[in-house]
């Protein structure tokens, strides 16, 4: 049987030698041979996320981060400016509930990056917001957020600045020291191309102060015991973590680092703007406006006369390309492709084209070849700095 290639934003594809890393023997986790593997994991996790900070990792998919980094400074009552233009904004405003604090919405309309002046006025009007979340890279929508820009505005207030990177870190460029930001969260199956289950939140002192002084209401995800458990001289999780993920967190970290992440970051580039040149040249539109576009996640309007089923079902079935849905209201509109992780200009070839012959056999008018070269002459020399992709 072929391998199904994963074009989706996450989980992504991973190389076996991550897969070969897993299969290592289970050690005990609170020796100094796990503590080794965690402070190195944990190390080049402070490289990616660009901070002298410290990160810690969490047996957990992404949004156990993203829970970690809001449940420990939220007490009731606390009020949390959300910024929510597609489904991950959402998810901060119901963790923000959840943890009993009082969201202050800033809505961004989907296809759209929220805008760094909005975020000023709200803070200029609205007194004691104690935190702001932002998504990085909406998966949603596609939609790559100025979290620079905002990083900057936040710089005159006294509010956290709390960042979802979980589709973009290892992929788009977060300096998360020279943006500004006191809380960072990320999961392992996104840009990462680690198997999914793990996160990373990385905190400075200024979110350090915030979570002391905050009594949390959660257990598991106490980030205080996090820290201390870190601190001890052989460094270990509070929890069993799991120690297989832990092993291919860190070769593929290892993978991140022998690339390069300014590299890594260009073949990211790269590859979203031969998607989108590939499928402009189809004919296809953009869902989301095309300055914000993700470097990691191209969102398309499902042409008229075809349906999603008929779209995603041959890819899947027939070229054995899996691409992924909308979502909520966009759901039966919008596919996405995934270029996250381990992708280079082979993967857009096969997708675009198997893309053309998807959309031909249900009678899209398109001659076969059109969204192919317009991939092609994104990678020729002259339109690419990358030696390799
Ligand atoms: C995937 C994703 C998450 C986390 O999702 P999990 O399923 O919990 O890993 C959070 N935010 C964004 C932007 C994502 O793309």
């Amino acid at each position: 049987m072929y391998e199904t290639l994963l074009m989706i934003p996450g989980p992504t594809r991973v190389s076996s030698r991550v897969l070969k890393a897993m299969s290592k023997s289970i050690v005990n986790h609170r020796s100094a041979v796990f503590g080794e593997i965690l402070n190195d994991t944990n190390e080049m996790m402070s490289e990616v996320f660009q901070t002298e900070n410290q990160s810690y990792l969490i047996t957990g998919s992404g949004t156990a981060a993203m829970e970690a980094a809001l449940g420990n400074v939220i007490e009731k009552g606390d009020k949390i400016l959300n910024i929510v233009g597609g489904k991950f904004g959402e998810r901060f405003m119901q963790i923000t509930e959840t943890h009993q604090g009082i969201p202050v919405e800033l809505t961004v309309e989907w296809g759209n990056a929220a805008n760094p002046d909005d975020v000023r006025y709200i803070l200029e009007e609205e007194e004691d917001i104690k935190a702001v979340t932002m998504v990085h890279n909406e998966t949603s929508t596609g939609v790559a957020n100025p979290i620079e820009e905002i990083g900057k505005v936040l710089k005159d207030f006294d509010a956290l600045y709390v960042v979802d990177t979980v589709s973009s870190l290892g992929g788009d460029d977060v300096q998360v020291d020279n943006f500004g930001i006191d809380i960072c969260v990320t999961g392992s199956q996104k840009c990462l191309a680690a198997p999914p289950g793990m996160a990373a939140i990385t905190l400075n002192n200024n979110a350090w102060n915030v979570v002391d002084k905050t009594k949390s209401k959660t257990y598991y995800l106490d980030l205080k015991k996090y820290r201390k458990s870190g601190e001890k001289t052989v460094p270990e999780t509070p929890y069993t973590p799991s120690v297989s993920l832990m092993y291919a967190m860190n070769e593929a970290l290892k993978m991140i680092m022998e690339e390069g992440l300014e590299a890594r970051i260009k073949r990211h580039e790269q590859a979203a703007k031969a998607t989108i040149n590939g499928v402009k040249a189809m004919g296809l539109e953009l869902f989301a406006n095309e300055e914000a576009s993700s470097a990691t996640v191209t969102a398309i309007n499902i042409p008229e006369g075809m349906t999603d089923k008929n779209l995603r079902g041959t890819m899947r079935n027939k070229y054995r390309i899996e691409l992924a849905g909308g979502q909520d209201h966009l759901k039966g509109n919008v596919f996405r492709i995934g270029h996250m992780g381990n992708i280079t200009h082979r993967e857009i070839i096969s997708t675009i084209a198997a893309l053309e012959m998807s959309l031909k056999e249900y009678g899209y008018e398109i001659e076969l070849g059109t969204g192919v070269s317009a991939v092609q002459e994104t990678y020729m020399p002259g339109n690419n700095t990358l030696e390799f992709f």
